[in-house]
């Protein structure tokens, strides 16, 4: 029988000759630990009591498990084509270096086939004194400063604070900086227009990338595209994780109709650069997702209702290696 050359076929050899896939965003060092025993975690628990929930896993894992799940996520990205991988990794009081230096540790193993860029994970804040501590250690064994900016916000109401002590520990480093924001698909949160604006306040123009932005398309068109034109002034690049949000839960709020999306349909034509990544794979947080890049990309194209072939080709190539730094 006799294959036509489809579109999907058609964009994956694009990507390779691009320079393969690129994987902006994950959590390599969790990946694999969600178990049919433990579900009930993702099933009922919400995002902000999973942060403290995986501190089981993470007490329970020494360097050697550590290294084992790096190896895998490592070798999994290898088969599907993936030439370079940026992933966050847990440094924090609960498994202090551990998981760094497993990283290191597999990114010496896999140096001739793929490139491996780390940001730290900052579970525990930024505030806390001990998480702090952590954060400072982690910042000095990482390549790109990593946040989460929220969980200063929720414990202690200094969201903003962690902002500046986020991008401060990048600059003084010359380094980039990778940020989880607008997670929860609310109006009630506009973390990425804070991200824009620490950038410009910081002078970090081109050197920051927000993870998700899902909430900006709960807001108004018209904040929308204020928010992109202050994106394109702070060179903000996004990161979107097609499987880790698709799944935001039922709510009764009314807002603008959108799928719990990265809205790239958007973003693009805007001239805001989009990357993509899988972000957690099959773990507590997101075990549906399997790490799978085309389903990422095939995901983000048909929820946004943005097939657009340069485009998605970029997203999954050049656009990652801008995201990390590499070009
Ligand atoms: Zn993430």
């Amino acid at each position: 029988m006799q294959h036509v050359r489809t579109f999907n076929t058609y964009i994956r050899d694009e990507i390779i000759k691009k320079g393969g896939w690129v994987n902006s965003h994950a959590h390599a060092d969790r990946a694999f630990t969600m178990t049919p025993e433990k579900i009930d975690i993702y099933r009922t628990c919400n995002l902000q009591q999973k942060w403290d929930l995986v501190d089981e896993v993470k007490r329970n894992s020494g360097i050697e498990d550590y290294y084992a799940r790096f190896c895998q996520a490592i070798e999994m990205m290898i088969q599907q084509g993936v030439t370079a991988f940026g992933t966050f990794v847990d440094i924090d009081p609960v498994c202090e270096d551990r998981a760094i230096i497993a990283a290191h540790r597999a990114r010496e193993m896999y140096k001739n086939d793929i490139i491996l860029k780390f940001a730290n994970q900052t579970l525990k804040g930024v505030i806390e004194p001990t998480a702090r501590k952590w954060f400072d250690i982690g910042a000095d064994m990482v390549d790109m400063i990593g946040g989460l900016p929220y969980r200063d916000e929720l414990d202690y109401g200094k969201g903003e604070q962690a902002f500046d002590i986020l991008m401060d520990a990048a600059k003084s480093r010359g380094i980039m900086c990778h940020v989880h924001v607008d997670q929860f698909n609310t109006p009630r949160e506009k973390e990425t227009e804070m991200l824009c604006d620490k950038t410009i306040e910081h002078g970090m123009q081109g050197r920051v990338a927000a993870i998700h932005g899902i909430s900006i398309g709960a807001h108004p068109k018209e904040y929308r595209y204020q928010l992109y034109a202050k994106m394109r002034e702070a060179k903000m690049m996004m990161i979107a994780c097609p499987m880790a949000w698709i799944d935001s839960n039922r709510k009764e709020d009314l807002m603008p109709f959108h799928n719990a999306l990265t809205p790239a349909d958007e973003m693009i034509p805007e001239g805001i650069t989009v990357a993509i990544g899988t972000d957690n794979i099959c773990d507590y947080m997101v075990p549906l997702c399997e790490g799978d890049m085309w389903q990422e990309l095939s995901l983000l194209a048909a929820g946004c209702r943005f097939p657009d072939i340069e485009a998605m080709i970029n997203i999954a190539s050049v656009n990652g290696r801008k995201v990390l730094g590499l070009d």
